[in-house]
């Protein structure tokens, strides 16, 4: 039977409830056991595929096609292990499962009602993804806040789950500490409320991990243990780090997976951590930096940088960096700075890579294909994503190939250049509306081509991608960008797609049609992220 572990936050969003699920999980993966992580998001979208990334943040892919929320990459990243469908669940996916199976009468003609039911379906999702791949310890974020509407019906089924099993089911707080500027002090108070809050659901935390820009000290640990009925050894401290790969050793340092063993009346375990602190230590003792640029459109938010749009390729970047023991130091380029004022192409030239990655619809595209313009002509790496490979065609097409009006159907509807095409399946279902869940998703094969930079990367020419996309390179305009210099590097086999484009006589110049970056992991970075940061580097 395997045991869960409920991780749920209090004060406010955005402390890294992720990252400490994730950190949880290496733990107790790092101990031996065999660990699997769970995301609940508590919206009535049914995947996160129809959000907008500058609201929610990156839209992941797991290799069975789902489209969910980022922190199933830091799961994928923590864990290095693939996530699949079940492991993922907003309000809307339970109700419409729900719903569905009322129609079917699997119910037995009974009131359908929504506590037990949806409760039911959160608990049945839970054990049949821990039960899929043998987990002895299943941790389930419950996304939010406690005390907000909105995830009460997920707080309930852990509080039911946990009188099924009482001994196998742990609750843990990951909550915020303040020390606000004109106090000076760390408060705790929030997080007492917090944990009232939960209470007042029906659950008592085990344990609370303390997030907070300091470490926890012992006067607050022992406040926060009194108000909270949680013993002090049971909160752990988790200051801010520098890198969030930091955040597993330091719980470690804390004894937190030990803690979690006895509270499951299981034996202490030592961890084996070495590759990981290894790796954390590259992290601090490289210095030298490698200059990437990101030339995109979705981390702009009033006055405020964000870059959790893209989180799966910043962190492809710095695996690919330190496996190199260099310092990525990345900078993120408005693609709509171009389109107003194209002299400001010339500080591409100050980056030792530069990437475009993936998007959609019209806004900035002129502008990132004035960046790959000038990458391509001026020899800078270059490593283009999705949409940043079918902008790299659109641009080989009109300013090699002197096909002028080529463009991509996605941004106009009519042109005799056609050169990324919607793609033929994906017809119907534009014209019907039904967007949800229906692009190419997920794993597909390709196949590469001898004799490129791909292949060499690789180091074997069969190999899968996932992938997130409507439109793809129109087959019927192959012969004339191969004539002109541009090299079909990879294929997909069964549907005969191009999946990778390079550039002859340029030090580094690829693009995908698939997203590389979703399975880059921090011991075993990418190999075509590696690549492009060697030709970097080599600049
Ligand atoms: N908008 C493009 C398409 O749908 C590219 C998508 C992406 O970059 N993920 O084909």
């Amino acid at each position: 039977m395997a045991k869960y572990i409920f991780v749920a936050g209090g004060v406010m969003s955005g402390i890294g409830k992720g990252v400490a699920t994730a950190s949880i999980g290496r733990i107790l993966k790092s101990k031996g056991f065999g660990v699997t992580a769970i995301k609940i998001d508590p919206y009535i979208n049914v995947d996160a595929g129809t959000m907008n990334p500058i609201e929610h943040g990156e839209v992941f892919v797991t290799e069975d096609g789902l489209e969910c929320d980022q922190d199933i990459g830091n799961y994928e990243r923590f864990l290095e292990e693939n996530i699949y469908t079940d492991n993922y669940m907003t309000t809307g996916k339970v109700y419409q499962t729900v719903i569905n199976r009322e129609r079917n009468l699997e119910y037995n003609g009974r009131c359908v009602e929504v506590v037990p039911d949806i409760p039911n379906e959160v608990i049945a999702t839970i054990k049949r993804a821990g039960k899929k791949v043998k987990a002895d310890f299943v941790l389930i974020e419950i996304g939010g806040t406690v005390g907000e509407y909105q995830n009460m019906l997920f707080l309930e089924a852990a509080r039911m789950l946990k009188i099924s099993h009482p001994k196998d089911v742990l609750f843990i707080l990951v909550s915020y500490m303040p020390v606000p500027a004109i106090i000076g002090e760390m408060k705790t108070k929030p997080t007492q409320y917090a944990v009232r809050t939960l209470n007042s659901a029906g659950i008592q935390p085990d344990m609370i991990l303390a997030r907070s820009v300091l470490a926890l000290d012992e006067p607050r640990k022992r406040k926060l243990s009194i108000s909270s009925n949680v013993l002090p050894e049971d909160i752990i401290s988790a200051p801010d780090v520098t890198s969030i790969y930091e955040v597993p050793i330091n719980f470690e340092k804390e004894n937190l997976g030990n803690r979690i063993l006895k509270k499951f009346g299981l034996k202490a375990r030592a961890s084996d951590l070495k590759k990981w602190e290894n790796f954390v230590k590259i992290i601090k003792n490289s210095p030298e930096p490698v200059e990437i640029g990101i030339v995109g459109k979705y981390f702009e938010s009033g006055k405020f940088t964000l870059t959790d749009s893209y989180i799966s390729v910043l962190e492809a970047v710095k695996h690919a960096c330190f496996a190199q023991h260099r310092k990525p130091k990345i900078t993120w380029i408005s693609a709509e700075e171009f389109e107003k004022n194209p002299a400001t192409l010339k500080k591409l030239k100050n980056f030792d890579g530069i990437i475009v990655p993936g998007g959609f619809g019209n806004r900035g595209i002129e502008g990132k294909i004035k960046a790959i313009g000038y990458c391509r002509k001026n020899k800078i790496p270059f490593l283009g994503l999705c949409l940043g490979m079918q902008l790299s065609v659109i641009e080989f097409a009109r300013n090699v190939c002197g096909l002028k009006d080529a463009t991509s159907a996605e941004f106009k509807e009519n042109s005799d250049n056609m050169v990324i095409d919607v793609m033929e399946d994906q017809k119907m279902l534009l014209e019907e509306k039904r967007y949800g869940g229906t692009m190419r998703l997920g794993s597909y094969s390709c196949e590469l081509k001898p004799k490129t930079i791909s292949l060499k990367a690789y180091g074997t020419p069969e190999i899968t991608e996932r992938h997130r996309h409507r439109y793809e390179l129109n087959n019927s305009y192959r012969s004339i960008l191969e004539k002109k210099g541009m090299v079909i590097a990879g294929v997909n086999p069964q549907k005969d797609l191009v999946e990778i484009i390079e550039i002859r006589d340029h030090p580094f110049f690829v693009a995908t049609q698939f997203h590389p970056e979703f399975k880059s992991r921090p011991l075993n970075p990418h190999p075509l992220f590696k690549e492009f940061i060697k030709a970097a580097i080599k600049k």
